[in-house]
């Protein structure tokens, strides 16, 4: 009879734990879809990084911590603040022509590289004396470059900047009396160097009413103050301690586009709608939640676990960054990092996970190997793997720090970035099942103590709109002008042309290169089997070197 028991049980109990399973299943899908509601609600719009709505996105992620039992691992409770780079912003501005004030902006505007100070003088127009402010018809330049596809405007003001301080100048009063337009603006993101003089652009109006008599002196007084902002932006970070020597962090970011005022939509309409965010990453911090809520109650004590909710995301990393570089636990006690980005728009024919990060540990090859990959949770999931440990999400700051690290993703979607990115859209189930798989990868490293480190490949921009690369990643969060490299690729034109992690590129052949845009857009000027000179900072240096495409 005993021999029958075990058979017995086993067709009795295989039903019974489907039961409890699909209960807990449901369950899960439910919870999931109650955060994901929550955070894409019109209240949060958007969670911009900095804003009302970040801010209570970061307090329903506080609240869900605290109910599953997390201890506060932030620099200030759950919470820990960072700097985002937010533009420049004229402040106190004033120009004053024969005891008059001009309007700000509707009469004239500093140039957002223009040197802050204060100056006086009484210069005539045509007239460019020593210690005195200088007046200047950009009309030649524009006329003389009219036809030159590679001229830039602000560029050659830059040049001319320098040059009439060093022939004395202290400030620079620009005017266009030519039928060019020529576009000038306050650019709130630009990052030339700043110059040391204050440049100001008078309008056309403006400088016909106020300054009509070329010969005469005319009394100036002007002041300039343009600063860079920043706003803040705020992880939040809770911990599972279970006494055991190793962390696992798992991250996900909560942030998103707010109504695309950063520049990072995709979407062409009018209006600034609200971008929701469900897929990107309302599913990723549903996740988190349910993950810690999880893994408290699990039988997994054989590390502790750090779970941040990551801010700043969608503007280039920057909460996941600022943590790495301020870390509230010691990092090299991080055993792995596990990161859910866009976890809920598993598609229902296809079943694709992305696993990034699969090269950076031999322990993900041998749990997705053919033995290996019975032992783990897969559902009908189909694994499309990344060896890469960098990418575009914040698993790539923990990479960069040696710790071996997971990226899980569910496919890239036409809602992307838009606000067509809804929570009616996340199919809550699969993500279910993506949850289910995360837990089995710990509960299978559970008693592996610390897992070993590997670099893997770096991924280049790829962007299909050029027909070449470079092979390299920017730091998207690099300050100053220019554009830093943060990563290289074996074998592409950057590496070998010699270029460096931490070189600034500054230009690539005439094309001045300013910014990550600046440098998307020369880059756009080169085809395949071209060369040119690269120009470059290190260490402070100025260099120049020859990349092939
Ligand atoms: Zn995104």
């Amino acid at each position: 009879m005993r021999l029958f028991l075990l058979p017995l049980l086993v067709v009795l109990s295989a039903p019974a734990l489907a039961q409890k399973t699909k209960k807990e299943d449901a369950e899960l899908a439910a919870n999931l879809r109650r955060h994901v509601v929550f955070l894409t609600s019109n209240e949060l719009e958007g969670r911009r990084t900095g804003t009302e709505g970040e801010r209570l996105a970061s307090e329903y992620l506080m609240l869900q911590f605290g109910k599953a039992g997390l201890q506060q691992k932030g620099s200030d409770g759950f919470l820990q603040a960072f700097p985002v780079a937010d533009g420049l912003k004229v402040e106190g501005t004033q120009l004053r022509v024969d005891g008059k004030d001009l309007q700000l902006n509707t009469e004239y505007f500093p140039l957002a590289w223009s040197g802050n100070a204060q100056v006086q003088g009484n210069p005539a127009i045509a007239l460019q004396e020593h210690d005195t402010p200088w007046f200047k018809d950009i009309k030649d330049l524009l006329e003389e470059n009219a036809q030159n596809p590679h001229f830039d405007l602000q560029d050659a003001l830059q040049t001319l900047a320098a040059t009439v301080k060093k022939r004395g100048a202290t400030a620079l009063l620009l005017y266009n009396s030519s039928g060019i337009d020529d576009k000038l603006a306050f650019e709130p993101k630009d990052r030339r160097p700043r110059v040391d003089i204050p440049v100001l652009y008078i309008r056309k109006e403006a400088f016909a009413k106020y300054l009509p008599n070329e010969s005469g002196s005319h009394a100036i007084t002007l002041v300039t103050q343009v600063r860079a902002q920043t706003r803040e932006g705020h992880n939040v970070v809770g911990y599972l301690d279970n006494g055991a020597a190793h962390t696992i962090v798992i991250g996900a970011h909560f942030d998103h586009l707010g109504h695309g005022e950063d520049g990072n939509s995709r979407f062409t309409g009018d209006s600034a709608l609200v971008h929701h965010g469900a897929d990107d990453n309302a599913s990723g911090t549903a996740a988190l939640i349910e993950l810690a809520r999880l893994l408290k109650a699990s039988k997994y004590k054989g590390n502790n676990y750090l779970f941040i909710g990551f801010s700043g995301e969608e503007l280039g990393l920057y909460g996941s960054k600022y943590f790495v570089d301020h870390p509230t636990v010691d990092l090299s006690k991080v055993n792995y990092m596990i990161n859910l980005d866009m976890v809920g728009r598993l598609n229902d024919s296809t079943h694709a996970l992305t696993v990034g990060g699969y090269g950076t540990s031999p322990t993900w090859g041998e749990l997705y190997g053919i033995t290996g990959k019975k032992a783990l949770y897969g559902g009908n999931l189909t694994y499309r793997f990344d060896s890469s440990g960098t990418g575009p999400s914040d698993h790539t700051s923990f990479y960069r720090k040696d710790i071996p690290v997971l990226f899980y993703f569910t496919g890239l979607h036409s809602d992307y970035h838009k606000p067509g990115d809804v929570a009616d859209k996340i199919n809550y189930a699969g993500e279910v099942q993506v949850l289910r798989h995360i837990l089995s990868i710990i509960q299978k490293t559970d008693a592996s103590g610390k897992i070993g480190f590997s670099k893997t490949r770096e991924v280049s921009m790829s962007n299909t709109r050029f027909s070449v690369t470079m092979g390299i990643m920017p730091d998207y969060t690099y300050p100053g002008a220019g554009l830093r490299i943060d990563g290289l690729s074996n074998d592409r034109p950057a590496q070998k042309a010699g270029l460096l992690a931490g070189d600034v590129i500054t230009a690539l052949g005439p094309h001045k290169v300013t910014s990550v845009e600046t440098y998307m857009a020369a880059l756009g000027q080169f085809k395949k089997g071209d060369s040119t000179e690269v120009t470059y900072q290190r260490n402070g240096q100025e260099a120049k070197t020859t990349v092939q495409f």
